[in-house]
């Protein structure tokens, strides 16, 4: 059966009151992105309070069907089948072969549901259908009316035209895209990250992400799994801007200076300073991490506290409370599950202790981390960088002042002090959105 068009279902709860055109209007933007990556043109409109995308002669319908159940705020989907106004008798007709087309030899109950939004149509909505239903009856014997728990409605919306559909696909519900501002998602290759990217997004919270690479430590490999993770829930959220950040000697530095129990709250520190930095700079209003209690040491409710001392943007972490089967459950659903089990190593895997803290007592790592940050000041003078925060008592800023690195990476790259090059952290942004429909991946150094 080749189906018109497809009408559009949204959670209607959300968008009482004089705020549902923005939610519409976003919807529609939505529509439009997921959509312009299926062959064909289709037109997205907005009618009467409904929301219909009109498809072209020639199209995939399973494709255009998936690229549907990828946007949120949509709850359903009906494929719709329209045919000319000619009259009643041609229309009873007409649905008739609609149901012998995508019901054949149907016996179970149902009912017709008429909507006239052409209300000069010369039947009240009530006799069409009372009529459509007795139509139906004639052609299916075995079918029986329910108008209280039919197993089918069959609906009838007579316009300029008179559109027909049955069946509705479950979308993914939640929110649209942008209607919820804008997060930074902390994604690693793991299992736990993707999934609470995805859970934010479905609120309508568009998704920055940031990845901490740590070469040759981590593999190029590595690096394309985040980038193809971003790709799958990029087919939620919209194009993902992704931060991949050179870690390397950071961690180094870290390995170097502090105590090795200690070495994955600092890092952790560290990697949240650096997402809040780029969250800052692109506007995001909280950060995103697939933390959940007790998972492993570094989520300890201690851990966690101590983490989240160095940020002052709020930390969604929604995952927090499933267990991991729970998040391996969501991830298959959603598409990451294949991706995110590729065995390639993660930053935090590899800089690991034998035994680290499980109960972080927060003044002992702000010791450390004052120490290592006067070894950086001392270092820092030493090839004159006129480094403004030396005076603040905020300890280990120097991830704070990336920007400061950049704008002396000429002094750092021809200093002759070996540590000061490898302190230099490189900064690269992936536009994943380009890379979801040609592969070819912008990249802006
Ligand atoms: P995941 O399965 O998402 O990797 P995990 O169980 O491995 O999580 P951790 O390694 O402790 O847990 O990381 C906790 C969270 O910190 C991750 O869910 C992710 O949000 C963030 N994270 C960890 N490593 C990285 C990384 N290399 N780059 C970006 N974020 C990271
Ligand atoms: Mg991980």
């Amino acid at each position: 059966m080749i189906f018109h068009a497809f009408l559009i279902k949204y959670a209607e709860i959300a968008i009482k009151g004089k705020n549902r055109y923005i939610f519409e209007d976003a919807l529609v933007k939505q529509m439009n992105i997921a959509l312009s990556k299926v062959e064909g043109e289709f037109e997205v409109k907005k009618e009467q309070g409904r929301i219909y995308v009109f498809c072209p002669e020639q199209y995939d319908y399973d494709e255009t069907v998936e690229a549907l159940q990828h946007v949120f705020g949509i709850v359903g989907i009906c494929p719709v089948v329209i045919y000319e106004d000619q009259g009643f008798e041609q229309m009873a007709k007409d649905v008739v072969s609609y149901m012998k087309n995508c019901h054949p030899n149907y016996d179970g109950s149902f009912k017709v549901y008429t909507r006239r939004a052409k209300k000069s149509y010369p039947i009240t909505s009530m006799e069409v259908s009372a009529e459509l239903g007795g139509r139906i009856l004639d052609e299916f014997p075995d079918a029986s009316i329910d108008v209280h728990e039919p197993d089918l409605t069959l609906s009838v919306e007579i316009r300029d035209k008179i559109y027909v559909y049955s069946q509705t696909i479950k979308g993914a519900g939640g929110m649209p895209i942008g209607t919820n501002g804008k997060a930074m998602l902390l994604l690693s290759g793991g299992i736990d990250s993707p999934v609470a990217g995805y859970m934010i997004a479905k609120r309508g919270v568009k998704i920055d992400a940031v990845y901490f690479h740590a070469p040759p430590y981590t593999s190029e490999r590595a690096k394309q799994k985040v980038v193809d993770l971003a790709k799958q829930v990029a087919k939620y959220s919209g194009p993902i801007r992704l931060h991949v950040v050179n870690f390397t000697d950071i961690q180094l530095y870290i390995y170097d200076q502090c105590p090795h129990d200690e070495l994955t709250i600092i890092m952790r520190r560290y990697m949240m300073r650096i997402a809040e930095h780029f969250a800052k700079e692109s506007r995001c209003l909280g950060l995103i991490t697939g933390e959940s209690i007790g998972q492993v040491a570094s989520q300890t409710l201690q851990s966690l506290a101590a983490t989240n001392e160095v940020c002052t943007l709020p930390v969604y972490r929604p995952v927090i409370g499933f267990d991991k089967q729970e998040i391996v459950e969501r991830s298959w659903e959603i598409g990451t599950y294949e991706t995110s089990i590729q065995p390639f190593e993660d930053c935090c895997t590899i800089f690991v202790a034998k035994h680290p803290v499980t109960k972080p007592n927060l003044n002992v790592i702000h010791r450390s981390e004052t120490r290592q940050r006067w070894r950086l000041l001392r270092l820092l003078r030493l090839i004159n960088i006129d480094y403004k925060h030396s005076e603040s008592a905020d300890a280990a800023s120097l991830c704070l002042n990336l920007k400061l690195w950049y704008t002396k990476k000429e002094e750092l790259v021809n200093s002759s002090s070996m540590t000061a090059k490898k302190l230099f952290c490189n900064v690269f942004a992936y536009d994943c959105h380009n890379g979801i429909k040609s592969s070819a991946i912008s990249v802006d150094v």
